[in-house]
């Protein structure tokens, strides 16, 4: 279930696929739907909670993405006393639910972002971070090769992509 999180990785098989099925792309992600989880996994809806809640509805709402080092130093403005692990168990939560992908730094670490629910890949700019989704995947054919030269039945892949975007090219001319 946290394989994603160990990884740093956008996580696309098995378990993922799973629990993103349960997530109904149709409704918005509120606060309120954010707190329903929390409640459904046991954690208690706390002033704190709510306040991650409503932010992370936001981010959800503005299509933003962000680290839990920014969350956290933002939420600390508003509750001094709030850890940065509470906010991080939090996200990781939210990210096992299929609710947030994680799109991997360089580092292992994770920007994190509400994306769209069907199959897709991200391309993420080298210079400013910015993320676009990537409708296209690689064709069938492909995967049936692979597991025919290696005996294997394909589960699930990876497919990070990375390069500049426009504005960080233009910046550069
Ligand atoms: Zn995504
Ligand atoms: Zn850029
Ligand atoms: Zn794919």
């Amino acid at each position: 279930m946290d394989m994603g999180d160990k990884t740093g990785r956008h996580q696309e098989f098995g378990t993922a696929h799973r629990l993103n099925a349960l997530r109904d792309d149709q409704m918005p992600v509120t606060a309120e739907r954010i707190l329903a989880i929390f409640d459904t996994l046991g954690l208690r809806s706390t002033r704190t909670r709510r306040l991650i809640a409503q932010r992370l509805a936001t981010f959800a709402a503005s299509g933003a993405d962000f680290t839990v080092q920014e969350l956290w130093q933002e939420l600390r403005e508003v509750d001094p006393q709030l850890g940065r692990a509470t906010v991080y168990r939090a996200v990781e939560v939210l990210m096992s639910q299929g609710l947030f992908h994680c799109l991997p730094f360089g580092d292992g670490s994770c920007r994190y972002r509400l994306c769209g629910g069907s199959h897709h890949h991200h391309v993420t700019c080298t210079q400013c971070q910015r993320v676009a989704e990537v409708s296209v995947c690689l064709p069938p054919e492909l995967f049936a090769t692979i597991a025919l030269t290696t005996n294997f039945a394909i589960e699930g892949h990876f497919l990070e992509l990375f390069g500049r975007c426009a504005d960080c090219r233009n910046t550069l001319l």
